[in-house]
């Protein structure tokens, strides 16, 4: 037999309703519950502000904790306000924890271009990939969570309730203090709800609004037509010219999330890369391996947006890489592995021929950079066009990495190899050693990939035509190198090592000591104009790694680097 709802009640109020309660008993607990309610509160508060916002937001937030100092005569009302405060100081809560972890995490407040571009762009899978990628960071501050609802809930109940054992409400007063206090505090609150840039630190308000700038974002992003017909606009007023007599196909693989110090190719203790050595050693000085190559943004929008307009700020108006290679008469596809919007809508979709295959409908959710291979042969057996410009856009080792490369290939999970004794000795916990063999298992089928997709350029066409493959990646990783975490790291060095590879078929490449100067690849663009031949009135030759004329220029990043030549 269920319960009957009185008895629920009874149980669920500390002072049955219309029971007498003590008086100093309940002026005690109405006080105790004030300030374990609002220290739990503030310590959240704390968690994720500082300095003056804290404050801020502590005065905001007092209304309702000191509501239970307010005696309620109903124990009906009593149950409404347990309710009403616990939400709202779990609204607090919840905005303080996001914060704390964003700012923990990526040095980044809620309302930065990376987090909310992130957001935008991230589908449902996205999501859940992530959240299975940090899940101990999720566990941690659920915990910290399920820890003040506890708290606040326990006390939100202990609220003031009305002295039925004096019948007069003088009696059932606070001394003169404990009200001048909170008519002052109270008159605070006011000034700050009054004001409109204080009250929208308010949670509810800056989060609905934060989810409103998401969708404008998203709506942005997804008619940017207009943008891309004056993209075309301006490459056929640029009127780029093509050097290259005959056919000519270039490839442009850019992947995801690869750190080159994780790369056999560039030194790495674990044999990750046995595929693209040996390219590199039948390929000789058709083949250069940047050494010292760096990524200025530590996400994907910031660096592709970059590469494909030269490293020039949105105010100078830079054209589109893609656009001009049209312009000349370049037919370009575009190969990608991941189902993003803002780089469809901003990069792809200037392409001739755009294949999203991660997008096909019955695939697996999580496919591997391998399915794209068919489509890249598809566009290098493509017989309508002699100028060919094909990107790919990889995966690479996107968090999370048990993703990115099949079931039971993880050779680097067996023994305790230097690798492994290194991390320990650098003091790495269990679970940043398992995402490095994780991490590692991903390269090690990236440069499978990755080398079929040179292997593919290599053999394609005729032995005499003109043919260019870039590789580099959109940013690195920190898993485990400089500090005790893996993941995207825009305040780790880690975030930014990044790996660039040039092969073509034609004039021989720098050589091995051009190779060591530092390469950004923002300057990628430069790069590519080179390999594609095409001369515009835009050329900096000083920013084409490729060439005599190059002079190194350290970027701005917000880690300090020792030494960009390392
Ligand atoms: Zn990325």
């Amino acid at each position: 037999m269920r319960t009957p709802p009185t008895r629920r009640v009874a149980r669920l109020t500390s002072f049955p309703p219309d029971a007498p309660v003590p008086r100093n008993a309940s002026r005690k607990s109405a006080l105790l519950a004030c300030g374990v309610v609002g220290a739990t509160l503030f310590a959240l508060i704390a968690l994720g502000h500082d300095g003056r916002r804290i404050a801020q937001l502590a005065v905001l937030a007092a209304p309702m904790v000191l509501w239970l100092a307010w005696p309620l005569r109903s124990a009906r009302m009593r149950r409404l306000r347990t309710v009403l405060v616990w939400l709202w100081a779990m609204g607090f809560a919840l905005d303080g924890a996001v914060r704390a972890y964003l700012l923990d995490t990526y040095q980044a407040a809620p309302d930065g271009a990376m987090v909310l571009g992130a957001a935008a762009n991230t589908n449902a899978r996205e999501s859940t990939e992530y959240l299975w990628m940090h899940w101990r960071s999720a566990v941690v501050w659920s915990g910290a969570l399920a820890v003040a609802g506890v708290l606040v809930g326990m006390f939100a109940r202990r609220g003031a309730a009305f002295d039925a054992t004096e019948s007069s409400v003088r009696a059932s007063r606070s001394p003169f203090w404990t009200r001048s206090l909170v008519l002052v505090v109270l008159l605070i609150a006011c000034v700050a709800y009054a004001s409109k840039p204080w009250r929208r630190l308010h949670p509810a308000i800056f989060w609905a609004g934060w989810s409103q700038s998401v969708h404008t974002l998203r709506a942005a992003w997804a008619d940017q037509e207009k943008v891309r017909d004056r993209a075309m606009a301006q490459a056929r007023a640029i009127a780029p010219v093509a050097l290259q007599a005959g056919p000519s196909t270039v490839v442009l693989v850019i992947t995801d999330s690869i750190n080159r110090d994780n790369m056999a190719l560039y030194g790495y203790g674990r044999p990750t890369t046995p595929r693209l050595q040996a390219h590199k050693a039948q390929a000789g000085d058709q083949m250069a391996v940047l050494k010292n190559a760096w990524s200025v943004d530590a996400s994907t929008l910031p660096a592709l947006r970059n590469m494909f307009h030269f490293g020039l700020p949105e105010s100078e108006n830079p054209p589109h890489l893609l656009a001009l290679a049209r312009a000349a008469g370049y037919k370009v596809w575009w190969i990608s592995n991941h189902d993003d919007l803002a780089i469809e809508q901003q990069h792809a979709r200037l392409a001739d021929v755009v294949d999203m295959v991660n997008r096909t409908p019955g695939r697996a959710s999580a496919s591997l950079d391998g399915e794209i291979l068919d489509c890249v042969q598809e566009a290098f057996a493509d017989t309508s066009t002699d100028r060919k410009l094909i990107v790919v856009h990889l995966m690479g080792a996107h968090p999370h990495y048990s993703l990115r490369f099949p079931e039971n290939a993880n050779p680097f999970d067996d023994d305790v190899d230097a690798v492994e004794t290194g991390l320990v000795k650098d003091g790495r916990s269990a679970w940043v050693r398992r995402f490095r063999q994780e991490y590692d298992a991903a390269l090690l089928y990236h440069d499978f990939v990755v080398s079929e997709l040179l292997q593919q350029t290599r053999s394609a066409g005729k032995p005499d035509e003109y043919r260019a493959w870039m590789y580099l990646s959109d940013h690195g990783q920190e898993v485990g190198h400089g500090s005790d975490r893996a993941g995207h790291s825009p305040s780790t060095a880690s975030g930014y090592r990044i790996p660039a590879v040039v092969w073509r078929n034609r004039e021989p490449l720098p050589d091995g000591a051009a190779q060591q100067q530092p390469f950004r690849a923002d300057w990628a663009g430069w790069t590519l104009m080179d390999l594609l031949k095409l001369q515009w009135n835009g050329q900096m030759p000083e920013r084409n790694v490729l060439g005599d004329a190059y002079r190194w220029q350290a970027p701005k990043i917000p880690v300090a680097v020792e030494s960009f030549s390392r």
